[in-house]
């Protein structure tokens, strides 16, 4: 039979299947069932069992260390529902009546080991008609922001910012998104799946949801507006369905008081230099390339100079939405040149953000009412900070810093607000009273003169009691059960007057009261559950009245951050001697003297080596416009290519680059198709995922792009990925015109500078010397030389007959291979491409060289006529 807890526990249940189901009992959390074998054996917890027949698997974690716990499996993507007893228990005969109060979720709840420049964000996907939308929110700083894909590439597109942003919860409509992409968007599925693998905890909420009829209200009424034009969201209707799911979604799970969203912000994803999930992951701009490496291999580290938080967010969205605006890129350089040039006025800023902690996460606090009492004295020190850092900015002259400082509001009302009610040492908790300034409210300081006077009566009352009874131990104390009572020793015990109340017996004690005693005590206890009343009432008049003023923190808390970014690039320039790049609307790409800003500083770090500058020149129109760089493994070549896009994202975000100097007409996009991806794992082949990537950088790259092919055709047959390189380059050469740096092992690659005008080859260089083979770095003009395979290999101790012997078979295949690519490279016939190399009629010529004709039979002959045939 069931008991009435469980009944209760079986309906939550029923209304949240995807949750795990903490059940409050007592003073602990308890699981039931399959929640608890599984979540027994994520957190390694005591398996016990309701009855006898253990049938009833239970598990439980103490509920006032329940936190931690819910933690880590938030952190493992699961779903968390807490079925809370929602009367006192003390007050009810009957069962305690309980009910969910919050769902808890990845997506969320904010998680307190979170890194302060890390985004927590949940994700909303709408398909309408031929639009996808994507909403995204971090509910922890109030961020809201949704965009929409429309057209034939729509679906990649969507899944490929989803890669990007890497949302910790998606939010999608149930059963109907699958179908929706593989109708609309032409079997793009199989995609959509892959993106939304790394994403743990997927959500399907009901279709209704993401209706414009349900979701589109949703959001007008959430913000108060009567039109979805001001937030930029008219016209983008899947953009606004995406957002009402999340809004309801928020709603549905309990999460509190959103004021701290104040409104949905869409953006467009052209409006920047557009890098793809791929790009992102392979330059390393935020995370490591594979998961467990440190992150000191990221652009983010390398240039993480910021003093808030706020600015470690936005470069960390910076560097994955960098500038494609002339204006506003010319703006910011101009700004970072300024204060890179002075240092007192630098220095002057970033000190004044030394106070200004996390403005939005505080806000945020305040607005989920998780703020406690010191929590909002952190956000008045913060506030406070603001007009110094005005003043700071003040000192520039530049129109950015101009325009930063004029838009900064200081807050200064805010400020007073709360530093005029809340005393300086506020408690943590509000419940410990003490909360409220003295002269704030009459009653209040009444209350609290009359606790204090009633307190100090006690302690009269003791000295006199003392005197009275001759009992100098004697003591007056207080707990929260028995209230207030003379204490004394056992042995003193015979001492006590007849007019002394027993209270309590103790082993060594006796506790007494008096009807004095009493009536202080009542006086003292009213008075201060009265007070407490009216600091927790003023407490939360100052929090609505803080929340009014959310829109305006939120302002400022961008403000600070741009202000922040901007210090902490110019602080790089100064500190690292970087140069300004000249940002221009032109074909070229050209750096002399430069550096990866990550491989040197590592170097730097490690004290090994020292990073060989290098230089490049391409030009899209001019030409050249693809580099070829060929030369020995190790040699630089990869760290040669992601420098090239490295220098682009920094001087496209507005920073100072690694160089002697740099110039780069505005990049539209980058592509980059580099060594093998994990996506293995994924259980595509590499050379599948190599391709995939190659066709899309083939189908959409326009001339203003850069694009980076490393070591394309590894995954497949030599000749299979050599001919395919060779076509690659041809296309990139002939039709789209981007500035394309392409590293190869394919040695015969190199002769296509001969054919194709605007390619030159580049060559990174090795040294031999006594001691071994030295790669120098270097990056020169021209194809390398053939025979360094050879010459590592003699280095590494290879007899010398094998050396000898490979010298003559590669004089053998060059000679054959130079002259057959010659002529394969000739436009006509396309068919002869395919056999340029010689692997075929060398393998028929070699089984002819072999056979003694004269010796054969007719049937053998035929047999070996077949064999050969089989082989073409
Ligand atoms: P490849 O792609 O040719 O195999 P990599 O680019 O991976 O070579 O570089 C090999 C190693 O050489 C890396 O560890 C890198 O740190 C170092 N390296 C590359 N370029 C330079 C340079 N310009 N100066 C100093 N060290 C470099």
């Amino acid at each position: 039979m069931q008991t009435p807890v469980m009944r209760q526990y079986f309906g939550a249940k029923e209304q949240h299947p995807d949750c795990l189901m903490f059940c409050r009992v007592g003073d602990f959390y308890e699981l039931f069932y399959d929640d608890a074998i599984l979540v027994a054996r994520l957190l390694q917890l005591t398996l016990t069992a309701r009855d006898r027949e253990k049938k009833q698997p239970m598990c439980g974690v103490p509920w006032h260390s329940a936190e931690a716990y819910l933690q880590k499996l938030l952190r493992m993507g699961y779903k968390i529902a807490l079925l809370e007893q929602v009367e006192d228990p003390k007050l009810t005969k009957t069962i305690v009546k309980r009910d969910v109060t919050r769902v808890l979720t990845p997506g969320t709840s904010i998680d307190p080991g979170m890194e302060a420049s890390d985004s927590c964000w949940l994700a909303s996907l709408s398909v309408l008609g031929k639009g996808i939308g994507l909403a995204l929110m971090d509910l922890s700083t109030g961020e809201f922001r949704a965009t929409e894909f429309a057209g034939d590439g729509a679906w990649v597109a969507a899944t490929d910012e989803l890669g990007r942003v890497k949302p910790v919860e998606l939010l999608y409509p149930g059963g109907g998104l699958k179908g929706a992409a593989t109708l609309e968007f032409g079997g793009a599925s199989e995609d959509a799946s892959g993106a939304f693998e790394g994403i743990r905890t997927k959500t399907a909420l009901d279709e209704w949801v993401f209706t414009a009829d349900y979701a589109l209200p949703m959001v007008r009424n959430h913000f108060k507006v009567h039109s979805l034009d001001g937030m930029g969201l008219g016209g983008h209707e899947a953009a606004g369905v995406a957002a009402g799911a999340m809004l309801h979604y928020l709603r549905a799970t309990k999460q509190g008081a959103l004021e701290h969203v104040d409104g949905v912000r869409f953006y467009e994803r052209s409006n920047c230099l557009e890098l793809d999930a791929v790009s992102v992951r392979n330059l390393e701009l935020v995370e490591p390339l594979f998961s467990g490496e440190t992150v000191q291999t990221t652009l983010f580290y390398t240039l993480d100079a910021c003093c808030t938080p706020m600015g470690k967010r936005l470069l960390r969205a910076t560097l994955l939405r960098p500038a494609s605006g002339l204006r506003e890129i010319a703006a910011r350089l101009e700004a970072v040149g300024e204060a890179a040039g002075d240092l007192r006025k630098r220095e002057g800023l970033r000190r004044s953000m030394d106070n200004v902690l996390d403005l939005e996460r505080l806000l945020g606090r305040v607005a989920l009412d998780s703020a406690g009492p010191r929590e909002v004295l952190s956000l008045a020190g913060t506030i406070g900070a603001l007009p110094g850092v005005r003043a700071a900015v003040r000192e520039f002259g530049s129109a950015r810093w101009r325009a930063l400082a004029e838009q900064l509001d200081a807050l200064e009302d805010l400020h007073e607000m709360i530093a005029l009610a809340i005393a300086e040492d506020a408690p943590v908790n509000l419940a410990d009273g003490g909360v409220i300034r003295a002269g704030v409210d009459a009653e209040l300081d009444e209350l609290r003169e009359l606790s204090r006077s009633g307190r100090q009566a006690l302690v009269a009352i003791e000295e006199r009691e003392r005197q009275r009874t001759g009992i100098g131990s004697l003591k007056v104390r207080f707990n929260t059960v028995f209230g207030y009572y003379l204490e004394v020793t056992k042995a003193n015990a015979k001492s006590v007057p007849a007019d002394y109340e027993r209270k309590q017996t103790l082993v060594n004690a006796e506790r007494f009261t008096t009807p004095e005693l009493k009536e202080y005590e009542a006086k003292i206890l009213t008075a201060q559950e009265r007070s407490g009343e009216i600091e927790r009432r003023l407490f939360h008049e100052l929090r609505r009245h803080l929340l009014g003023g959310a829109p305006r923190m939120r302002e400022a808390a961008r403000k600070i951050a741009e202000i922040d970014l901007l210090a902490c690039f110019s602080h790089l320039a100064a500190l690292r001697g970087w140069v300004k790049p000249v940002v221009e609307e032109s074909s070229v790409l050209e750096f002399l003297g430069a550096r990866h800003p990550v491989v040197e500083r590592r170097m730097e770090e490690s004290g090994v080596g020292r990073f060989m500058p290098n230089s490049l020149h391409l030009d899209a129109v001019g030409g050249p416009s693809i580099a070829l760089i060929t030369g020995p493994n190790m040699g630089g070549k990869s760290t040669y290519l992601r420098q090239a896009a490295l220098l682009v994202i920094m001087a496209q975000c507005g920073s100072f680059v690694p160089a002697d100097s740099m110039r780069v007409g505005l990049v539209d996009r980058i592509y980059t198709r580099i060594g093998a991806s994990d996506n293995v794992a994924r259980g595509r082949s590499t050379f599948m995922v190599e391709m995939t990537e190659t066709a899309a950088i083939l189908n959409t790259a326009t001339a203003k792009s850069l694009v980076l092919l490393d070591e394309m055709g590894r995954g497949t047959a030599t000749y299979d990925g050599l001919s395919l390189a060779w076509a690659t380059v041809e296309h990139m050469h002939d039709r789209i015109g981007a500035r394309t740096l392409f590293a190869t092992h394919y040695h015969e690659l190199t002769l296509l500078a001969e054919k194709l005008a605007r390619l030159k080859n580049l060559r990174v260089t090795a040294k031999e010397t006594a001691g071994g083979i030295v790669f120098l770095h270097t990056v020169e003009t021209g194809p390398a030389s053939k025979s360094y395979g050879i010459e590592v290999a003699r280095l590494a101790g290879l007899p010398a007959q094998v050396i000898g012997r490979a010298r003559e078979v590669l004089k053998v295949h060059e000679r054959a291979e130079t002259q057959q690519i010659r002529e394969a490279s000739a436009p006509e016939p396309a068919s002869l491409q395919m056999t340029m190399f010689t692997p075929l009629s060398q393998r028929i010529v070699d089984k002819l060289a072999e056979v003694d004709v004269d010796e054969m039979t007719p049937r053998e002959a035929l047999n070996l006529l077949a064999e050969l045939q089989r082989e073409l």
